[in-house]
């Protein structure tokens, strides 16, 4: 489907462009409120298309959502939603649909507890730098340039997860 993310132009690289005019200027206020250029805001047009799909229309209440979110990601005294959105720690869906009270810090704190783990994973996948491999595609971009880590998640006796981080667009996932 999508070409990959090489060729990235400002603000919007036409791969991420929906073609719908309102959804175009969500994905760039929101790649503006999150500082990023278009080549790291790929995520968003998967973001609007949540929005979209719980919504099914581009009306002053799309607009709102949508605005909530940038509010948010804007507040220098959550610094932490920025974060952990850019990390990609934080469920597209659930950036998506959270509330005002979600979004705020306080309720950050408990949702870090649960994503904490993850998160370190991912720290020591970029520490130790992982494993290269050509072996595995990347589901977004098609291309097999990816670095992979295994982690024991559970108990000792289950299998090892397996993260997964596509060198060429930076999607990450994850399988056992
Ligand atoms: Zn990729």
């Amino acid at each position: 489907m999508s070409p990959g993310f090489s060729s990235a132009g400002f603000p919007l690289s036409p791969h991420v462009a929906t073609g719908d005019s309102v959804r175009d200027k969500c994905i760039e206020m929101l790649a503006a409120a999150l500082r990023t250029d278009s080549e790291n805001s790929f995520f968003l047009d998967h973001l609007v298309a949540h929005i979209y799909q719980e919504i099914k229309a581009t009306d002053m209440k799309y607009k709102n959502r949508v605005r909530s979110r940038i509010s948010n990601l804007k507040d220098p005294k959550n610094p932490g939603l920025r974060r952990n959105v850019l990390a990609g720690s934080i469920d597209l869906h659930r950036i998506a649909t959270m509330s005002a009270e979600e979004m705020a810090s306080d309720e950050l704190k408990q949702l870090r507890n649960v994503l904490t783990q993850e998160a370190i994973r991912e720290h020591q996948m970029a520490k130790t730098g992982g494993t290269t491999t050509d072996l595995l595609q990347c589901g977004k971009c098609k291309k097999k340039n990816c670095t992979y880590n295994q982690v024991q998640t559970r108990s000792a006796d289950e299998p090892m997860t397996t993260f997964v981080l596509c060198n060429e667009c930076g999607n990450r996932w994850k399988f056992c």
